[in-house]
């Protein structure tokens, strides 16, 4: 038995029953989801957390290389994160950006700017220009506006630049993004402060370094009224203080990771492709992040798709950078390890991977991607249209194929093989959301 199914086994008394493909409803509010023999068609995804590293670091991924990678993966919008070179910190700093994704995106791409300056946490970045720009309602906006801020890679060390930065972005009626990470409390570790690093004397990564910074935010967003979403929570007690922030009527959402979810510090081994940060914490983290998903704590699944290149990744725990690349796996190993295991249903983990996460940004629905979901092989990264290779799932025999996706009456990813029983669920789709959802692009 692989690490990730034993990993998933135990919780498959808990949950409810699985749903198979056929017993999925023809309907999810604002999308359509029809089934059409084989083939299951579901709504295109959108992350809301993804690394394309353009421009600056085009040697770990590219707009066109990361765009083709999500729509292999189902995914008709992404959010991009602005660690970048240059940081999207100013009107003119985005528009590189800006530029790339509109020569080369083959799905819609809603960056974030930054937060602060250069991602340096000392002053903030043209927060109001951008959004005058770049926001929803400005001329830009009209492909792919400005999501929201964020210093995503990071966390602002500073309270009252935080503060600062949530009650201009209130008034921009865009969100703060915050990757939380107390630095003081962080240490020189590259994994979990856990059993793992225990019994192999490694430095470890406190769950506190984590929690602290985001029980900060709560009581500044409740301060500021400001929208504010929490990126991949790893641990029980972020669960918790998100939990409690929503019962008091604090305007936050949060999302994990599939690997959070599905993976642990147990299943560690010396390798790269298990270096993320946050790190894989404890079963009982994994445990509650569960529960968080199902009581609706946790409103999204982001993947934090975060490619290097493979010398980056060579170093094992203690010599490779953070990061692994998420796109291509993150249906086929949720499906595996949630769906199939009963421990949420498919139309909780569509609501996951794409209703919540476009209602918090505003991002509209629109494209479908038709699977073939009875069909399980191992993970193989070497197939990934990604240019990272890096991740925990790889060997893995994950459950889902995506044969096409398509945006906008164009077909952005065809599995070569994909047959004309997928082209015609896919064209039942289209037709089905053009009567449904007029003007939809
Ligand atoms: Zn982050």
């Amino acid at each position: 038995m692989t690490a990730f199914k034993k990993e998933t086994e135990q919780f498959a008394a808990k949950g409810p029953a699985a749903t198979s493909p056929q017993t999925l409803p023809a309907g999810i509010p604002g999308e359509t989801v029809s089934v059409s023999g084989k083939y299951t068609v579901l709504p295109g995804f959108c992350d809301v957390h993804v690394h394309f590293r353009e421009p600056g670091f085009s040697y770990k991924e590219r707009i066109a290389t990361g765009t083709a990678a999500a729509a292999a993966g189902g995914y008709t919008a992404v959010c991009t994160m602005p660690n970048l070179r240059p940081v999207p910190d100013s009107v003119g700093h985005l528009r590189e950006e800006t530029d790339i994704i509109g020569r080369d995106a083959v799905i819609p791409v809603y960056p974030f700017a930054s937060i602060t300056v250069g991602e340096r946490g000392a002053e903030l970045s043209d927060m109001r220009g951008i959004a005058e720009a770049f926001g929803p309602g400005s001329a830009a906006g009209c492909r792919g506006f400005v999501a929201g801020f964020s210093d995503d890679g990071v966390g602002v060390q500073s309270e009252s630049l935080m503060r600062e930065a949530m009650e201009t972005a209130a008034k921009l009626g865009l969100p703060i993004v915050a990757h939380c990470e107390d630095e003081s409390l962080r240490g020189k570790g590259y994994i979990h402060d856990g059993s793992y690093a225990r019994a192999h004397g490694l430095p470890g990564i406190s769950s506190e370094s984590e929690w602290r910074q985001i029980e900060r935010d709560l009581k500044l967003a409740a301060e500021t009224g400001c929208k504010y979403h929490v990126c991949h929570i790893s641990c029980r007690e972020s669960v918790r203080l998100i939990r409690e922030a929503k019962r008091r009527g604090v305007d936050v959402t949060c999302e994990t990771a599939p690997h959070y979810l599905l993976l642990d510090c147990t299943v560690l081994r010396d390798e790269g492709r298990f270096r993320m940060n946050p790190p894989l914490r404890e079963p009982a983290d994994r445990e509650a992040l569960i529960d968080g998903v199902i009581d609706g704590t946790v409103d999204m699944i982001a993947t934090d798709h975060a490619p290097h290149s493979e010398a980056e990744k060579a170093g094992g725990l203690a010599g490779s950078l953070f990061g692994i690349v998420g796109l291509e796996t993150a249906f086929p190993a949720l499906y595996t390890g949630l769906v199939k295991k009963g421990i949420i249903t498919l139309e909780k983990l569509i609501s996951l991977l794409t209703t919540a996460p476009r209602r918090r940004f505003g991002i509209p629905a629109g494209g479908f991607s038709v699977w073939d979901l009875g069909i399980s092989r191992e993970a193989d990264p070497e197939k990934f249209l990604s240019m990272g290779r890096s991740t925990p799932f790889a060997g893995e025999v994950l459950f889902g194929e995506c044969l096409m996706t398509s945006f906008g009456g164009k077909t952005v990813y065809r599995r070569s093989g994909a047959g004309a029983g997928a082209e015609a669920a896919l064209a039942e789709a289209e037709s089905a959301a053009a009567g449904r959802l007029p003007g939809q692009a």
